[in-house]
């Protein structure tokens, strides 16, 4: 219960955030800037990412990739963080993404230009990229970022190998048209287990059943929904840290390195029950909403 009020509490807050921008100034939480130190997540992966947004560096052996470069005011942190793990920035190969939206790329042109990397990201989402966020479905030019036209396509089940790790792509459209998963097989002290990093699945402040730039926005979430919980995992990461308890996670693996809370199969499936609950919900109040025809 405990972790479906951690997770409940940080929908809202996106959510939140994202009505605002729409309705006017956006307004962003605090812990989408705050610093952390960064940490490793399991034996190749690390977060060095702000406090509530996520971006994880895989290190394969035979250099780096990258998922996510939260908003363009935290590029440099990012950069620090990276230097900070004992890498130079030209170590990093490659650049992926779970979706185009400002607080998860904003600082994707800066690492691009900076690192070298390819770019890869699937195609509705790096024409969106492509045009710095704007035209958005949803949010049309409200939530811009600085552009960066990418190196290549991602397409479903793409697998992608660097050094010693292959991330096969999962395309799970909804929370955008081309919002992307991740699998690959991570490892914690030597031992493999199943990772998952889901794209978001949020509903935030979108009309299911009127989005005329989206018409089959609720067929995604459902297809999406159903993918993501068919997919093995043992770990689960995500867009917003406050999605996987990360924080307490973070803590608890300081206390005891011994045991990596990360490895949690059960956050999985209540990770995807709460927020196709949410999904339903949002879907049902506005059938009930509905003037009859
Ligand atoms: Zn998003």
């Amino acid at each position: 219960m405990i972790a479906i009020a951690r997770i409940s509490k940080a929908a809202v807050l996106g959510a939140a955030a994202f009505l605002f921008a729409a309705a006017g100034p956006l307004e962003i939480p605090a812990n989408w800037t705050t610093p952390v130190a960064p940490f490793a997540v399991t034996d190749e992966i690390a977060y060095v990412g702000t406090e509530d947004l996520a971006s994880y560096l895989i290190d394969t052996g035979s250099g780096l990739i990258l998922i996510d470069v939260p908003m363009a005011e935290n590029a440099a942190l990012i950069e620090q963080n990276i230097a900070a793990l004992g890498h130079t920035l030209s170590d990093v190969k490659i650049i992926l993404i779970t979706h185009a939206h400002f607080d998860h790329v904003g600082g994707v042109a800066k690492l691009r230009a900076d690192t070298g990397a390819r770019l890869l990201v699937s195609a509705r989402d790096g024409a969106l990229m492509a045009a710095g966020g704007k035209g958005d479905f949803h949010w049309g030019d409200a939530l811009a970022y600085p552009t960066v036209a990418p190196d290549g396509e991602v397409i479903d089940g793409q697998k992608i190998t660097l050094g010693a790790v292959t991330l096969t792509a999962h395309l799970t459209p909804g929370h955008t048209k081309g919002c992307t998963s991740w699998t690959m097989t991570a490892h914690v002290k030597g031992k493999p287990y199943n990772l998952l990093l889901t794209c978001s699945t949020s509903v935030p402040g979108y009309n299911l059943l009127n989005e005329p730039q989206y018409p089959n926005i609720i067929a995604d979430y459902r297809a999406s929904f159903k993918t993501l919980k068919a997919l093995p995992c043992d770990i689960l990461l995500a867009p917003h840290g406050s999605f996987i308890g990360l924080t307490e996670k973070r803590a608890a693996l300081k206390a005891n390195p011994d045991t990596n809370p990360f490895v949690d199969p059960a956050l999985c499936k209540r990770h995807f029950a709460y927020f196709e609950d949410a999904f339903n919900n949002e879907l049902a109040k506005e059938l009930a909403a509905k003037p009859a025809p």
